[in-house]
């Protein structure tokens, strides 16, 4: 955990503590107690807010001692060595590089000191008097009703990077007037941490045409070509006004993740569902983080053959098997996974289990078989993909070629100069680069002029019968052509035909995955057929 953190935190309701990890992952809380919540709720030592207690995995930003802290808040529930339990949040932690100045410029955090009540750059409430503020309304108003809204302004740090901050500054303050004409008597506005608003109005006032007159009224406040200002809102009727109010802020922020990254949506308005949908992959996330430490992970195979239907390798493929033996397909929970950082430790794990193998097979008549496993975007970003397999191929003593990495082209959405170094860099130490999906996504060809991998996997898209098949049999056959003269390998995945597998031979292709020939199974079965069948289909 450490290592991919700055920092793990551990806060309750009493306590803030800093938590450090032994090399095999178990918790070494720290000895004593790091802080004690302050009267303003605020741990001395730390800049944290006491927890609120979140049934959901939550992502904030704080400003402390002119540093940006990220912070990942997973709820959990501590098991003491006596039995007993303590429902508490772990916060991972990473510190941003970029740093900000208090009080004096940089509106990340301009004029947010801590502790004031009021943002002196806006004017508006800050973090802590927008929750005071908000409080004493709910008690001095019990018959109204209320909305609480979360405004985010779409990639605001490119106003800084195009414009400098002083711009940044003055279209924060442009922004807080344009929300603040729209209260009315008793209704209250903040700015909550950097480009983050909040709204407290009553229900009556508030329609969806709050939000988009505000919406409609905000590109007029900054003039240009290059950027587009664009803002977001997360809405939620506040159903109990005795609950914290920064479980409703979490309520607002639920709903506004929702429609992240989103261009034509501008209001999401929280609802059970939403919570539903969170919770459910909480809950998932939860049982696979259970599920991969009591090894209910499998490494299914599924084999990759020639046209005669000799087996040359396999894909490991995920699968996770529950204890009443129901297996559970990737797709109700890689997405979830990758959503998190948890497919990292699912990957690592399936990799470790692919060069197991490879290594079992190493003086056997399966010697000259690879495995491809897959490789996710999230895997670049949080660990050395380069010395983790380095380290898997000198630990298990195999081939590097024999040991092929599925990339998709969705890795390059992130950093792409360094991931394309990085992915160059394996496939020059030798490690076998296969880009995965091809066809899916839509710039393949870009990818295809800088990467240096070694085959490309069709996608079982290209193969699904169209209106115009000979149309799709020219685009299919200018692909294999085209791999040929970069001197990739091809293969295509998803054949589930002899009148598929015909087709693909005669346009240049020669080895295949796919139902025709197996679907993906244990890797006893797997050793079974290749025994059974000589190492054929
Ligand atoms: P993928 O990498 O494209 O893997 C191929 C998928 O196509 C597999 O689905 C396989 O069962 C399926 N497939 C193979 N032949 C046929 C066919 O003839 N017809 C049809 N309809 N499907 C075929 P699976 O095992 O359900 O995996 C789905 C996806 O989940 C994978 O797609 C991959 O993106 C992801 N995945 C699976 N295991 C892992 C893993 O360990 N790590 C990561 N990051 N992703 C994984
Ligand atoms: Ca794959
Ligand atoms: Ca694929």
């Amino acid at each position: 955990m450490l290592g991919i953190y700055d920092l793990v935190r551990l806060v309750d309701a009493n306590e803030c503590r800093e938590l450090t990890f032994t090399p095999d992952g178990n918790i070494i809380p720290a000895d004593s107690c790091y802080s004690v919540w302050d009267a303003d709720q605020r741990c001395a030592n730390c800049s944290s807010y006491k927890a609120f207690k979140s049934q959901t995995r939550v992502e904030k930003e704080e400003y402390f001692e002119n540093k940006k802290y990220h912070i990942l808040s997973n709820p959990i529930e501590l098991i003491h060595e006596d039995g007993s339990r303590t429902e508490c949040v772990m916060e991972c932690i990473t510190v941003s590089n970029e740093s900000v100045v208090m009080g004096q410029g940089g509106n990340g955090v301009k004029g947010m000191d801590s502790r004031s009540l009021l943002d002196s750059l806006t004017g508006l409430y800050s973090w802590d008097g927008f929750y005071e503020k908000a409080r004493d309304t709910f008690q001095n108003s019990q018959d109204s009703e209320w909305v609480l809204i979360i405004y985010n302004i779409v990639q605001f740090k490119l106003i800084n990077d195009l414009f400098g901050i002083p711009k940044g500054d003055e279209v924060l303050m442009k922004v807080a007037k344009l929300l603040k004409s729209k209260l009315s008597d008793g209704e209250i506005c903040g700015r909550l941490r950097g480009d983050q608003f909040a709204v407290l109005i009553h229900k009556d006032n508030f329609d969806g045409r709050f939000v988009i007159s505000a919406s409609r009224e905000l590109p007029g406040l900054l003039q240009s070509s290059q950027y587009h200002l664009h803002i977001q809102a997360g809405v939620y009727y506040v159903s109990d006004k005795t609950a914290p109010i920064s479980s409703m802020c979490d309520r607002a922020n639920i709903a506004l993740s929702t429609i992240r990254g989103e261009t034509n949506i501008h209001v999401a308005i929280f609802n059970e569902s939403i919570m539903d949908k969170m919770l459910h992959e909480q809950y998932v996330i939860n049982e696979c983080e259970r599920a991969i430490q009591a090894g209910e992970f499998m490494m299914y195979l599924q084999p990759q053959v020639r046209e005669d239907g000799h087996i040359v390798g396999a894909e490991a493929l995920a699968r996770w098997v529950r204890s009443n033996g129901e297996v559970v397909p990737p797709m109700e929970f890689i997405d979830i996974l990758e959503r998190s950082d948890l497919i990292v430790k699912l990957d690592t794990y399936i990799w470790k289990m692919a060069a197991k193998k490879l290594a079992e097979w190493k003086d056997t008549d399966k010697s000259e078989l690879y495995i491809s496993v897959n490789i996710s975007p999230k895997d670049f970003f949080y660990i050395d993909v380069y010395e983790f397999f380095e380290g898997l191929v000198k630990g298990y003593d195999i081939d590097k070629s024999k040991l092929k990495l599925e990339i998709t082209e969705t890795i390059m959405m992130r950093d792409a100069l360094k991931q394309l170094a990085l992915v160059n860099k394996l496939h020059n130490e030798g490690f076998e680069i296969e880009i995965d999906d091809f066809g899916k996504g839509y710039s393949s060809l870009s990818l295809l002029k800088d990467i240096n991998a070694d085959t490309l996997k069709i996608d079982k898209e290209f193969l699904k019968e169209t209106d115009n098949d000979k149309k799709s049999e020219n685009i299919l056959g200018s692909v294999i052509d085209m791999s040929d003269r970069l001197s990739m390998k091809v293969i295509t995945e998803g054949v589930e035909t002899k009148n598929q597998l015909d087709r693909l031979v005669k346009l240049g292709c020669h080895t295949f995955q796919g139902f025709y020939f197996a679907k993906p199974m244990p890797v006893e079965d797997f050793d079974v057929i290749w025994k059974d069948n000589n190492g054929s289909l």
